[in-house]
């Protein structure tokens, strides 16, 4: 089925709106206007995942910018925060199930630690790719590209 994918990242972003608020962070959005060949409900797992852990792994006034377009066949799906970023020994590890960054730190925030590993699955579900750059205390970037049809609206 197909997806649009800006109502759908404004709904996900309005979900997260108590939690941005509680800790004070502000989410860009930056959304070509597109329709993608893809199914709903893993689009919407895949996109609350990565801006939900930038603005849960955040400081208060932090910022996250989302930016999605088209790029060849491909959706290019960018979410960068300035928050308390990730260990580089830790970057290979944190799209195992159950795996999550200094069990101290976290535990306060709550979750299992399989948000990514649900998002890694979804991406390699569509032959697509995910990258993550970070740097600690100042902010991790992951872009994922996802080979699916999509059209301008
Ligand atoms: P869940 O998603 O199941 O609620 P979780 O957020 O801990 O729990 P993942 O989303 O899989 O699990 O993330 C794994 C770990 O990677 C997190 O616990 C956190 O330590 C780290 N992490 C993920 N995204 C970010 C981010 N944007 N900035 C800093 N650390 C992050
Ligand atoms: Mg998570």
């Amino acid at each position: 089925s197909d997806v649009r994918i800006s109502p759908l990242l404004e709904d996900i972003v309005d979900s997260l709106k108590p939690a941005a608020a509680d800790s004070q962070v502000f989410v860009h959005i930056d959304c070509q206007p597109l329709c993608v060949r893809a199914n709903p409900q893993q689009m919407k797992e895949l996109l609350s995942n990565l801006v939900g852990n930038a603005v849960k792994y955040n400081h208060p006034g932090g910022q996250v910018w989302v930016n999605i377009r088209e790029q060849d066949e491909n959706i290019v799906i960018r979410v960068r925060d300035n928050g308390v970023g990730i260990p580089q020994e830790s970057l290979d590890r944190i799209f195992e199930r159950f795996y999550r960054v200094d069990k101290g730190r976290s535990r306060k925030q709550g979750g299992t630690g399989l948000g990514l590993s649900i998002v890694k699955h979804i991406v390699n579900f569509y032959h697509g790719s995910i990258r993550v750059t970070s740097e600690l205390e100042k902010g991790t970037e992951f872009t994922v590209m996802i080979p699916v049809k999509w059209e301008e609206l």
